[in-house]
């Protein structure tokens, strides 16, 4: 069900085309809306406003030496008649920008009783006067059709004003209103055009976008599939734009992470089903012969029986430790108690092993706030990795620096080291650097998992330097609580 839903799902391919053509479709019809739709009343605003303009810029050089030169500017550059009249309809000049064939229409003006009129309602309503006739000219009263093509609208406005030396003028403006036909076919024309080639050429950019935005996702998903699939060798191909980049990165590290996982995952079966069972063969080994020989039913024999048993228990608590841990069903507590003194007890315990020589320096008592037990479980996993990797010398330097608000713990040994290579590693669950000798008595590979996770948890600094053939020092750090 939820497959077949998948499968129904638009690709990215047909998404990215269809946004595309939408895109271009709104983008045509707003085109069309504005060049053809409304071009006709866009023209209208635009020359009445032309016309208002030109009559204040007549009335403001009326009394100058300018005027001439403004009335011919108008003419010439905005298809604008002029006529200036007195105050009793006579005209005093006309000017005729258009061709006499559409200066005719206003014929209806030259009445010197029309233009009285005009005049006495432009000075009712504060000067000014504005008429539209969508038939002839203004004035010309009534249709006047020739029945070929409509007439074009035109437009009448009328300026009152008086000169300096008291004469009443009124300035007469009359203008085409209504675009030109041709314009607006070859327009039309050109937007058809327009519309097929913009259309054309949104198929194939979206096609070819759409191509290369999704392709990369498609053999990504590919190479996903292998890996789903158990093939931890995949390469994803961080190639193209940078977000299929990232993924691609961010799907190899993940498959770098699974691989390490899995041969972690199959080197702890290895390894668990090997240190369980050496305890186990020595147990049963032991109890065997002690049942069959009766003279070998020593304390020694017993006591091999218990410590192979002991083993056991670490392990398993090791690894339930670390899984309760990591699960964080477990709480620590977070109280203050002295750290040095916890050290000092924990080593206490050492004192029987007399072959190795274990020293502890501590600047001064600090206090710590935690869980007493943890942190303890942190220090005896460094103290153990130590006694068990320190060289033949068998030394294992403990120190205790006290700096900048903080307790640095230090244990150190005369081991062997860690390649550098591996520093990080270590940290790492069932991780040894060395699977092949010692791993009888060596630990689970846990310890440190065990370290890292309690410090975690406690927001503690933790680290390790290590020099091959010297040896390594592993650290530690708390904040100290002032008492
Ligand atoms: P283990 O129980 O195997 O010691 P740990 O998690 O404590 O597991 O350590 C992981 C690995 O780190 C060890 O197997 C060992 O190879 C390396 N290691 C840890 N401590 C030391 C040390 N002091 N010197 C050298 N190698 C160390």
């Amino acid at each position: 069900m939820k497959h077949r839903d998948l499968l129904k799902r638009i690709g990215i391919k047909w998404r990215i085309f269809g946004g595309f053509a939408i895109f271009t479709l709104l983008i045509l019809v707003l085109l069309w809306m504005f060049q053809v739709v409304f071009l006709d009343n866009f023209y209208k605003f635009i020359k009445t406003n032309e016309i208002r303009s030109s009559a204040e810029s007549l009335v403001e050089t009326m009394n100058s030496d300018d005027f001439i030169d403004t009335v011919n500017s108008i003419c010439q550059n905005t298809q604008i008649n002029i006529m200036v009249t007195n105050e009793k309809g006579q005209i005093l000049y006309k000017f005729f920008a258009m061709p006499t064939g559409i200066a005719e229409r206003f014929s209806r003006v030259n009445s010197p009783l029309y233009l009285t009129q005009v005049y006495d309602v432009a000075e009712s309503q504060g000067g000014t006067y504005l008429e539209r006739s969508q038939h002839g000219g203004p004035g010309m009263g009534g249709p006047q059709r020739d029945g070929r093509m409509a007439e074009p609208e035109t437009i009448l406005y009328a300026r009152t004003a008086v000169k300096s030396d008291g004469t009443k003028l009124m300035f007469l403006l009359t203008s085409n209103i209504s675009p030109v036909t041709a314009t607006v076919n070859t327009l039309r024309v050109q937007l058809t055009y327009i519309t097929v080639i913009m259309l054309i050429l949104a198929l194939v950019l979206a096609v070819i976008l759409a191509r290369h935005i999704s392709q990369p996702i498609v053999r990504i998903n590919q190479t996903a599939g292998r890996l789903a699939h158990g093939d931890y060798d995949v390469t994803f191909e961080e190639k193209g734009y940078r977000e299929v980049a990232e993924l691609a990165h961010t799907m190899n590290y993940a498959a770098s992470e699974l691989s390490r996982t899995e041969t972690l995952r199959r080197d702890l079966i290895a390894n668990v089903s090997h240190d369980l069972r050496t305890p186990l063969t020595m147990i049963t080994g032991y109890s065997e012969v002690m049942r069959d020989l009766p003279g070998e039913n020593t304390p020694e024999n017993v006591q091999i029986i218990i410590d192979e048993a002991t083993r056991l228990t670490t392990l398993v608590n090791d690894m339930l430790d670390l899984s309760k841990l990591q699960s964080g069903t477990q709480t620590y507590l977070r109280e203050n108690f002295n750290l040095t003194q916890s050290l000092r007890t924990i080593l206490l315990r050492y004192s029987k092993l007399t072959d190795y020589n274990i020293t502890f320096s501590a600047d001064c008592d600090v206090t710590v706030c935690g869980d007493e037990l943890k942190i303890s479980q942190v220090f005896y996993n460094l103290v153990n990795n130590a006694i068990t990797y320190t060289g033949p010398d068998k030394v294992v330097d403990i120190r205790q620096i006290v700096h900048d608000g903080k307790v640095r713990v230090e244990v150190r040994d005369t081991g062997e080291g860690i390649p550098q290579d591996k520093l990080n590693d270590i940290w790492d669950r069932y991780y040894k650097v060395d699977k092949e000798h010692k791993r009888a008595q060596i630990g689970t590979g846990l310890g440190l998992s065990i370290v890292k996770t309690i410090l975690d948890m406690h927001g503690g600094a933790y680290g390790v330097s290590s020099q091959e053939g010297v040896g390594s020092v592993f650290w530690f750090e708390l904040d100290i609580v002032e008492e």
